[in-house]
């Protein structure tokens, strides 16, 4: 069996092991964070890997820039593509790496912050529906409504400036949510839109790394954020609230993908992968021309051409 072959059964196993099964309870420290899924990937190598993750990496631009032409072409159908994941998880790098194949007209990148006083004036998914990519579109979120059910759970101190109904914040609340975000997503792929929801899982131990790197290196001073460290403090809240809403929120149309993210080149290739493929799954066409229409563009091409 080649590489290339190994690195394939691989990368589909993956792509299944991947997925948090509906109504399945996950434990987030099974999950792999490195690089290695199985001791078949362990046989290959890592740098050769490396190599053939470059290779698909680029392979998935391409199918990825075809795909989101004919996204656009038919007007139809939305991709939304939601990014999760602790600080320092690299959402915005896969953002960068993932998308810089495709034609920018096309795709929307949005990244949600604590809210503004507009924005808790209004319910809490009233801000994500203002930034859903309309049809045709791949809409990003980095961060998203299930920080409303992430940090918000992990602080619930946090609606206390929300203007939110008083009452206890236990389960019935918080079980709302996960209802009101279910029926959210079910609203949207009924009307055309791919969900494709991501976990970028890396472990405690290489975040600190991470937040390290930035303290030690000049240029990545900008990066160092002492609420970073201040969230650190509540890794084992944050994994707890990540499980449940795995359990409550990963759904038969808009299922979650735990990507192991130790690695940037693993997440960025698992992840444009998962994409492509999702996106080929439409199987979009480009639009139809009638028989009329096909007429006129003759006579057009006459006319350009006897000019
Ligand atoms: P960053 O992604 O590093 O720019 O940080 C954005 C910050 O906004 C993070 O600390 C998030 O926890 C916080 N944040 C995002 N959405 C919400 C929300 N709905 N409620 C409270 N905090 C949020
Ligand atoms: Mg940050």
């Amino acid at each position: 069996m080649t590489k290339h072959e190994v690195w394939q059964m691989i990368k589909e196993k993956n792509i299944r092991k991947l997925m948090v099964i509906p109504g399945k309870k996950v434990s987030l420290n099974r999950f792999e964070t490195g690089w290695a899924q199985n001791d078949e990937l362990k046989k290959v190598g890592k740098d050769a890997l490396k190599d053939r993750a470059a290779a698909l990496l680029e392979a998935n631009r391409i199918v990825l820039a075809e795909a989101q032409e004919l996204l656009w072409a038919s007007n139809i159908y939305s991709v939304l593509i939601v990014l999760q994941g602790m600080d320092t998880s690299g959402k915005d790098g896969t953002i960068k790496h993932v998308m810089s194949g495709v034609n920018p007209q096309g795709c929307r990148v949005t990244s949600f912050k604590v809210p503004t006083s507009e924005e808790t004036d209004h319910t809490f998914l009233w801000r994500y529906t203002r930034a859903l990519p309309a049809k045709g579109e791949i809409g990003i979120f980095n961060r998203s409504y299930y920080e409303d059910v992430l940090v918000v759970r992990v602080h619930p101190e946090i609606l206390d400036n929300q203007q939110v109904p008083p009452g206890k914040r236990g389960d019935t609340f918080w079980n709302a949510r996960y209802e009101d975000i279910n029926a959210f997503e079910r609203h949207l792929v009924q009307n055309g839109t791919l969900i494709l929801k991501f976990f970028l899982n890396i472990s405690k131990e290489e975040q600190r790394r991470r937040l390290l790197e930035r303290l030690e290196n000049k240029d990545k001073y900008w990066k160092f954020s002492l609420l970073d460290l201040a969230e650190r403090r509540y890794w084992d809240n944050y994994q707890g609230a990540y499980e449940i809403m795995f359990l409550k929120t990963s759904t038969e149309m808009a299922p979650w993908y735990i990507i192991p993210a130790d690695y940037k080149w693993v997440a960025r290739s698992l992840i444009a992968e998962i994409i492509s493929q999702k996106i080929q799954m439409l199987d979009l066409r480009f639009p139809h021309v009638s028989a009329e229409g096909l007429k006129e563009l003759e006579k057009a091409r006459e006319e350009l051409n006897s000019e």
